[in-house]
């Protein structure tokens, strides 16, 4: 309660702004992972690392925009691909040149036959069931307790009234003899399994023997294996799958690749992919209005050709893998019920000790303690999600890192009790 009142009484502006957003939004909100309480934060612009919110306050960027934000706030050459498709003119309306130089380099990093665009990471995973479900001729679709697939693919606490009504199966995210019991069960009649390698809600990686699991048996029941590597794809240079050696069949794209544009994408193996040529009898269909839009396109392909290049991304990852050990370290020193898991540049602070290994665990966590370490957090200038989510961009620099390690030592020895 004080932590909120202290919060309200700096931020007279954003208070009456979500005021006025919940006369035309539902409860001033169109994103409901961006709403916390007393009220949101209201952001009006990004430069590098930094944010700035109405109030005129200013917080270092360690969410990152979930993932998406990869490049950093106003980055130059970002601005200087917008500017180059807005002089071509927008949404052609027609097959045009950029999307053909971004299919090629989106195939060849992420080593896919062939490429699809869509303008969501949902949308993305939409068409890859689909597609899975057209190639088998089967409708179950295994998916595990916890994901975020999208909007319409959601399956905290068991999943939404708003979600897509396909025929779902929930499997526990990295269970190997509960997975390996309901293969048994039902395996001969999936179409797909969706997983994300590394559970991005709370950064929680997928075991190896979970992940090999999954392909053995998608292998041997002719069912498609699905990584959502809508979040995971930054975690190596081609991709989370390359970079653990477990190849699926195919693969969802969304976030970052795009450049910071609307963005989603799915592709891979060459004969289920195929069925939308649509010089094929019997083609799926696939319209979208956006799916090639030129802006995407001409940015998706600067971003990821020019500045999210292989050693950058190695890089990135460094630098995360540091930041967790240090948290993790400092957490030890200190005694907190905290802990990080993660990967790479995507870390999570989780207030459990020892770290959580399934969703179901990270379920569990004193969510008091959560929201007064997100507060505390704020009032020391930083930027995360509330649910202790983070995902590092090319701008945070090994200084904000430190900075980040301070306050939260700062947060803890405060809030001790
Ligand atoms: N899949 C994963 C793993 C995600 O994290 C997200 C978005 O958070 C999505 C899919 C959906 O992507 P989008 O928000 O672009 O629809």
């Amino acid at each position: 309660e004080s932590a909120c009142a202290a919060f309200a009484a700096k931020r007279p502006v954003s208070q009456r702004l979500a005021a006025e957003a919940s006369r035309v939004m539902p409860g001033g909100n169109t994103r409901t992972v961006l709403f916390h309480r007393p009220f949101p934060l209201r952001m009006v612009s990004g430069e590098g690392q930094v944010l700035t919110d109405a109030d005129g306050l200013r917080y270092t960027d360690f969410l990152g925009e979930y993932s998406a934000g990869l490049f950093g706030h106003s980055h130059e050459r970002v601005h200087r691909a917008v500017a180059e498709a807005l002089a071509t003119g927008l949404n052609l309306g027609a097959h045009h040149l950029d999307e053909i130089a971004f299919a090629e380099a989106v195939c060849r990093r992420f080593d896919l036959d062939l490429v699809r665009f869509t303008n969501s990471g949902t949308e993305a995973n939409l068409m890859a069931l689909g597609a899975a479900r057209a190639h088998t001729g089967r409708s179950r679709i295994l998916a595990f307790h916890g994901a975020y697939h999208g909007s319409v693919l959601s399956f905290a606490g068991g999943g939404t009234p708003v979600n897509a009504p396909y025929d779902i199966v929930l499997g526990e995210y990295n269970d190997v003899a509960g997975t390996e019991a309901l293969l048994d069960r039902c395996g001969d009649e999936l179409a797909a399994v969706v997983v994300e390698p590394l559970w991005g809600t709370g950064c929680v990686p997928g075991s190896a023997a979970f992940l090999s699991l999954l392909r053995r048996r998608a292998s041997q029941h002719g069912t498609v294996l699905i990584f959502d590597e809508v979040m995971t794809s930054r975690l190596g240079p081609k991709g989370y799958s390359a970079w653990l050696g477990i190849q699926p069949d195919l693969k969802t794209f969304g976030k970052y690749v795009g450049g910071g544009m609307s963005f989603g994408a799915f592709g891979g193996v060459g004969a289920i992919m195929e069925r939308f040529d649509p010089t094929r009898p019997g083609a799926l269909p696939h319209a979208g209005t956006y799916n090639n839009n030129s802006l995407t396109m001409k940015v998706g392909l600067a971003a990821l050709t020019e500045i999210f290049t292989p050693q950058a991304c190695d890089d990135l990852n460094a630098r995360g893998d540091r930041l967790r050990l240090h948290l993790d370290a400092l957490f030890d020193r200190l005694g907190a019920r905290l802990a990080c898991t993660g990967q790479g540049s995507m870390i999570a602070i989780h207030p459990r000790r020892p770290a959580v290994r399934t969703p179901r665990e990270a379920e569990q966590v004193d969510l008091r303690l959560r929201d007064i370490l997100f507060l505390a957090l704020v009032e020391e200038g930083f930027y995360l999600a509330r649910r202790g989510y983070m995902a590092l961009s090319l701008a945070i620099t090994d200084a904000d890192c430190e900075a980040l390690a301070g306050a939260l030592e700062r947060a803890v020895l405060k809030h001790r009790d």
